[in-house]
């Protein structure tokens, strides 16, 4: 059992933010991500995308925002569980709360910040009918650990960068790489198909297009799929593979968050944004683009703001009997859980009296 004091669940800026926040106040956090890697919509979806609303950057790569933040965040040491869904909550009769993901890690906190965004990520599947008879045995839908690859044979499917950007780096770690796509045409980076296409020239990919897999085969782990060449069910042929990985894209969804009794309002979660982004349970705090409320923005400053509030919140009710005086980190300095300490010198700071 993972214990914490505010177990957060999304690790997009709004999630990693809040640590920071909570590292102030001397709580600590652990955060669930269902992607394998921090960051959320920024990491998954526009990493190379110039940003210009976050204060004190006139400009900034939403890749380069993830790597500050992690360092922002990195002497409060938070907990991270990647690549796993959080499930199911449990309420407990002291009021904290345990959640389960989906490979079962349990967490225990007394304090539970969603900060899911649009919501978990679930990968798009291609229309196979046994499909989920070989999922985590030869199918996965991401790449969590590539050396679990390592001397293996690949089948990787689909034309955007995922597919064109994994398929370049298993050609260096497994022992055979096939791609396949529907298209002859790529919808990934430019460099990345030109990419592609050398490794192909020097036998270290296998590019076949225009084909789709149609059927997996296999007793308990995958041994084989079938590829459809140009659409011609008489083309099919079967190729020997150790795995498959589809790569069609992600599409978030609340999913089991939606269940945990929270009023729900537009596939948002309602909170109360007079006070501290509570929702209808009291210890849950809904934060980030995942809340509604009136004039509710879904912009990255907005989502720093609400987990700012929150953990001043979740401090009063974790630490009851605490009074907390804000400083600002100027003054009070930022340290950490590893024992590192910023500080100003005191010179450098005026009296305002
Ligand atoms: C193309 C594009 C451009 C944008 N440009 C800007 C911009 O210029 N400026 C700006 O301010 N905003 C911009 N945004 C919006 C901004 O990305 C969002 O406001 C921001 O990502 C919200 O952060 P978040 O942490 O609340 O949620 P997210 O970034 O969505 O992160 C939520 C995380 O929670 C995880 N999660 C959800 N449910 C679960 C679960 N059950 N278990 C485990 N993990 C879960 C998800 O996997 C995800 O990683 C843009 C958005 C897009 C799509």
């Amino acid at each position: 059992m993972i214990k914490t004091d505010i177990l957060i669940i999304g690790a997009g800026p709004t999630g990693l933010f809040t640590v920071f926040e909570a590292g102030l106040l001397k709580l600590k956090c652990h955060i669930i991500d269902a992607l394998p890697q921090p960051g959320g919509q920024l990491s998954e979806l526009y990493p190379k995308k110039p940003i210009y609303d976050i204060p004190g950057f006139p400009e900034v790569k939403a890749g380069q925002l993830v790597d500050n933040l992690m360092e922002q965040i990195k002497s409060f040491q938070p907990g991270f569980t990647l690549g796993e869904r959080a499930k199911d909550i449990e309420r407990q009769d002291d009021g904290s709360f345990i959640v389960t993901t989906d490979e079962g890690t349990k967490h225990h906190a007394p304090i539970v910040a969603i900060a899911g965004g649009l919501g978990s990520f679930e990968p798009r599947k291609p229309p196979i009918n046994n499909i989920s008879k070989f999922e985590n045995k030869g199918i996965h839908y991401m790449v969590k650990d590539p050396e679990q690859f390592r001397d293996k044979s690949v089948v990787i499917a689909g034309g955007g960068d995922s597919a064109l950007d994994w398929s370049i780096y298993l050609a260096d770690v497994a022992s055979e790489v096939t791609l396949v796509h529907r298209r002859n045409e790529f919808r990934g980076a430019l460099e990345s198909v030109d990419r592609v296409k050398e490794l192909k020239d020097i036998g270290k990919i296998k590019l076949i297009t225009p084909a789709e897999i149609v059927d997996v085969h296999g007793d308990e782990h995958l041994e084989s799929v079938s590829i459809r060449k140009n659409n011609n069910p008489e083309e099919d042929y079967s190729l020997e593979t150790d795995y498959f990985i589809p790569l069609f894209g992600l599409s978030p969804k609340l999913g089991p968050i939606a269940d945990w009794g929270l009023e729900i309002e537009k596939n948002a979660i309602k909170v109360d944004n007079t006070l501290d982004y509570q929702t209808n349970i009291p210890g849950i705090y809904a934060i980030g683009d995942v809340n509604t409320y009136p004039g509710k923005l879904k912009l990255i400053l907005c989502g720093f703001h609400e987990a700012t509030l929150m953990c001043q919140s979740a401090f009063a009710k974790i630490h009851p009997n605490k009074r907390n005086v804000l400083k600002y980190t100027t003054v009070g300095g930022v340290t950490g859980f590893d024992g590192t300490k910023k500080e100003a010198p005191k010179s450098v700071i005026r009296s305002i009296d």
